[in-house]
């Protein structure tokens, strides 16, 4: 499934699949029993929330752990809510999570006074499905020119953006309407698979720009590198260039909501399966891991791994309870004899993943810095901002040291310790 091609410096180079001509419909995953919401807001006392286990929801009602809460969840089923705890999640987040056991009869609650304006996006839709990344939009000290709505997957394997692109584009170009009205931003540009380049000019793009197929080029900073030919310097975001990335499937959720006049909760998901092959389902939003495995027809054994993305930069699942959010793309079952084990073996300096690394980091160097825990040193002399998260350099690693997951760690203990010491010059 995955092809292999060498690159002019030798490094080894993949090529991203097409999904089929005509994609499937894709397997509409139901009777789910249970759903479980998570709200990016940790609480410390149920009785202190406004929301009570044994409470009555609609299918798209907002649901907020406090009256004026930012933080909110919408509810993806009809049902009740049986259960409310605090749900700790990767590299130190925390939500709160409701338990909503699922009723019968499924009845959508609709939304009042929805405008074409930012505040109704935030208000409604920071969950919906793709997760689309309002946050970037109206800041005055960080202004966004360009909306890329991006119908390229990052990963390998990975189908969930091009999948939306090609079957979603009505709600696509209502959402580009939307968007362009609600963000004030001069330009709106489509990104799709070189192949893919005809058929989308009547969706009220500006641009239509071509992905080559070679695995990283998806990546948002190599997007604007070959596309938009805009290069973003280390330490410097493409939000910061002006440029936001919208997957198509949260465009295509906005369009939805202006409409029909109700948030969608089904997410589309890529499953890959232990021998890679590729399927294509939706689910509503929280539905557990475990329930569309079994649906989709995927059996799972012991010590078979569980990933949560696609095979380059996914994290693998602990329980197969853990649910579907709103920027879950794609679920991977790998079969326990694939599993290649990170070791403890030193680095032996053979200069592989200095050759995959797309962006010429010294990776050796930079992990001997990061193995001691030494990010800002490593992040320094090695360049470390200028990785785009490809997940190379672990890939051929043959010693099998976890480098992306270093480096995941490393950036996100920086920006940690950046966030914290803004907040304490501010105060
Ligand atoms: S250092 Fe970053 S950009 Fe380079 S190969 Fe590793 S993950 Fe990819
Ligand atoms: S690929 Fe692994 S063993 Fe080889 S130089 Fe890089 S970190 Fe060291």
């Amino acid at each position: 499934m995955m092809k292999l091609l060498q690159s002019q410096s030798g490094a080894s180079v993949f090529q991203y699949p097409l999904l089929p001509q005509s994609p499937l419909p894709a397997q509409a995953i139901d009777s789910i029993g249970k759903a479980t919401l998570l709200i990016d807001q940790m609480i410390e006392k149920k009785s202190e929330v406004d929301l009570s286990e044994g409470d009555t929801v609609q299918t798209g009602q907002r649901l907020a752990p406090f009256q004026d809460s930012a933080a909110y969840a919408i509810s993806s089923v009809t049902g009740k809510i049986s259960a409310i705890y605090p749900y700790p999640g990767d590299f130190g987040k925390n939500f709160t999570a409701l338990d909503i056991e699922v009723a019968a009869d499924d009845m959508a609650a609709p939304i009042e006074n929805l405008e074409p304006t930012l505040e109704s996006l935030r208000t409604y839709l920071v969950n919906a499905p793709g997760k689309p990344p309002l946050a970037l939009l109206g800041d005055p000290n960080r202004p966004i020119h360009t909306i890329v709505v991006s119908g390229v997957d990052t990963d390998l394997l990975v189908g969930t953006h091009q999948y939306a692109i090609r079957t979603e584009i009505d709600a696509i170009t209502k959402g580009i309407e939307v968007l362009k009205a609600a963000a004030g931003a001069e330009k709106v540009a489509i990104a799709v698979p070189r192949d893919l380049i005809s058929g989308f000019g009547h969706t009220g793009a500006d641009e239509l720009k071509a992905v080559p197929p070679d695995y990283p080029w998806a990546q948002p900073k190599l997007v604007l590198y070959h596309a938009f030919g805009v290069e973003v310097p280390a330490k410097k975001t493409c939000e910061d260039m002006g440029y936001a990335f919208f997957s198509a499937e949260s465009v295509a959720a906005i369009g939805k909501t202006y409409l029909s006049g109700h948030v969608p909760v089904d997410k589309i998901v890529t499953l890959i399966d232990k021998s890679g092959q590729v399927k294509v389902v939706t689910a509503r939003l929280g539905t557990p891991v475990g329930k569309i495995l079994q649906a989709a027809g995927i059996q799972t054994s012991d010590r078979d791994r569980l990933i949560l993305g696609g095979p380059m930069t996914g994290t693998a699942l602990y329980d197969e309870k853990q649910v579907v959010r709103a920027d879950t793309d794609a679920v991977m079952v790998q079969d326990a004899a694939d599993v290649s084990l990170v070791s403890d073996y030193s680095c032996i300096n053979c200069g592989e993943c200095v050759r995959a690394c797309p962006t010429r980091i010294q990776v050796n160097m930079l992990v001997r810095f990061l193995e001691a825990g030494q990010y800002e040193d490593g992040a320094e002399l090695y360049d470390l901002y200028s990785c785009v998260d490809c997940g190379l350099c672990s890939y051929v690693c043959v010693a099998r040291i976890p480098i992306y997951q270093y480096i995941s760690l490393a950036k996100y203990e920086l920006a940690r310790v950046s966030a914290v010491a803004e907040a304490s010059d501010e105060q």
